[in-house]
Formats: structure tokens, sequence, C-alpha cells
């Protein structure tokens, strides 16, 4: 087993000349390109130019669409090293382009709504369809917990989102191994879990949107990718839940993806006799949407992604030992209130 994590990560309230301690410290060279859209260049100036002062450094701004990822990597190959500052598309843009460059690259969050943060697989477009990709882990992470607050709270709650779904993923995990589908790992399975549990057990912060809070959510989404990154799959992290919100998107959602695997939630650990209603009374405690019609999406489409989800990818969950038809999705929403 071989297993790459970040090698450095640093977490601050607020961000001003440690992050050029940070950044040196990491011994890469002094040539960088930072990968980040206009607004985030506003918002974290003070940063940037504290970088400008020490390091060669470029602003290149993100794109998802893969050929514009693979001309970007050409020109960022001469480069020591690449930073993705802002949301998923900066960080999704950084970690694929520099992976095809072979240079190193470091996760500067300014929004935490989902766990791509830490992982090696990078979500880009290719001829206007979502994909996900092999690429390469962030060698550090920095964070600033003070920008991070600035972001507006669904955001946020999405990020939450994403970590209570670990129940669904963990428990589609059990399945598939009782049903001899694929080893269980114990560990990694727990250190998944764990980050569902620090977020529940910390709602109220999150909440608040209060310093702790936003640490609990960073470390667990932190931990979270640990896990995936370790075993060397998502599957500690996404199970029947992300199979629902990736067959979502292939019909047009523009919910974000933690809302979206967090509904899913709800329907799936059904499926798996857990215990969905504490899931609901965790979600609405997070201001996460509970129901079709509050995540902005028609009845017919949650059903029809629900009666898909199975056949989104090869992964076995409770779906495949429930095998839906679009009556029995139906069914499965109206009963536990989603339709
Ligand atoms: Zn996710």
């Amino acid at each position: 087993m071989i297993v790459n994590l970040p090698y450095k990560i640093m977490v601050e309230k607020r961000l001003d000349e440690n992050v050029r301690e940070f950044l040196l410290s990491l011994k890469l060279g002094k040539k960088c390109a930072i990968i980040c859209d206009k607004n985030v260049m506003e918002l974290c100036d003070d940063t940037i130019n504290t970088i400008k002062r020490h390091f060669s450094a470029d602003i290149i701004s993100p794109s998802l669409e893969k050929t514009y990822l693979e001309n970007l990597s050409k020109k960022i190959s001469g480069y020591d090293f690449c930073i993705g500052l802002g949301g998923g598309r900066s960080i999704d843009a950084a970690k694929y382009s520099s992976f095809l460059a072979k240079i190193p690259w470091i996760a500067f969050p300014t929004i935490l709504s989902h766990d791509g943060v830490v992982s090696s697989r990078a979500s880009i477009e290719s001829n206007g369809a979502k994909i996900s990709i092999n690429a390469a882990e962030p060698i550090a992470i920095i964070a600033g917990l003070e920008k991070i607050r600035n972001a507006p709270y669904r955001w946020i709650a999405a990020g939450a989102g994403d970590l209570i779904s670990k129940i669904s993923a963990v428990e589609d995990w059990r399945l598939a191994a009782k049903a001899g589908k694929e080893p269980y790992h114990t560990v990694m399975a727990e250190l998944s879990l764990l980050s569902a549990r620090a977020v529940m057990s910390n709602a109220d912060d999150i909440r608040k949107k209060n310093y702790h809070g936003l640490e609990v959510l960073l470390w667990a989404l932190i931990s979270s990718g640990f896990a995936m990154n370790i075993y060397g799959s998502s599957r500690p992290g996404s199970g029947s839940e992300h199979n629902f919100s990736h067959a979502l998107e292939k019909l047009g959602s523009s919910a974000l993806h933690g809302e979206q695997v967090a509904l899913g939630t709800i329907a799936t650990t059904y499926l798996q006799g857990q215990d969905w209603k504490a899931i609901i009374k965790m979600l609405k405690k997070l201001k996460l949407p509970v129901t079709a019609k509050g995540m902005g999406e028609t009845e017919e489409r949650v059903v029809k992604a629900l009666a898909t989800a199975s056949s989104i990818r090869d992964r076995y969950t409770v779906l495949n030992k429930k095998n839906l038809t679009e009556k029995s999705a139906r069914n499965v929403l109206e009963s536990v209130g989603i339709i």
C-alpha cells in the first residue's frame, strides 16, 4: 500500500506574513502559478501581495474544460509549484493541470463546500459533461478561517452536508463487503464516520459560523479526504447518496454537491434501515434542504435520479440490493418527505 498525503497543513484565523514563512518552509522554489478567479483575487489581494513580494508569481484564471487544462499544464510546466486559491473551480483546475505538468500544487481553499480539497481526483468538464479524473493530492494545504467565514453560509452548510453523507457511504461499503463485492477497511471507514460525527456534534457552532465551527468543518473535510486518499479510492466517502447526486447532475440539477448528497442521504439511510429521521433533524439544524422543492428541484427529477442512481457507476450500494423502479423510488421519496 502506497499512501500520498499533504505533508504540511497550515490553518490560521488570519493569514499575513505567515504564508510566506510557510511557503518557504516547503522549499519548492521561487516561481509559482496562482490559479484564482477575479472575485477571489480581490478578496485575497493582501495574501497574493505577500506571496508576490517573495515569489515570482503569475495569476491565471481557472476553467474546468479539459482542453483548457491540458494547454494550461504546458504553460505551467516551467513553474516550481502551483497554488489553487479559491473555491472548487480553482482547486480542481490547479489539481489537474499541475498533475499533467508534473509540478507540486497547494490547496488554498476560501470556501469549504465539499471534500475535494484533499482528494487526488479532480472534477472537470469534457465536451460539456462533468467528469471525475485521476490527478494528484496537494503537497500542502493553507486555510485562513477569516476568509472562509466571509463565504455565504449556504456553502458552509453544503460542506457539512457532504460530511454527513459519509453515514450512508460507509454503510454501503459495509453492505458491499457483506455481499462479497469488496473488502472493508475498518479504520478508514471509522475515519470517514468520524468526520460526519464531528460535524453533527458541532452543528450549532457551524451554523453560527464561529471559528470553532469552521475549524471543525475544515478538519473534518481534511480527515474525510485522508480516508479516501489512504484507501486509494472514494469508497470510504461515496456511496449510493453520491450516485444519487451524480444522477441529479446528469439530469441538469444546479444545487450544490453537498446539498444533493445530503438530500440523498435521507433516502439512502431509509433504504439501509438507518435512523433517517435523525439525519433530517440534523440537516434542518444546519439549514440544509430536506425536500426536493427546498433544493429547487422538481419531483420528476429526484424520482428519476433515485431510480437511475445505481447505474451511474460500478459500485455496489444499497441501491443494487433494492433494485428501485420509478414507482418504488417515488414511494421511498414520499415516505421520507422529500416529495
Ligand atoms: Zn462528496
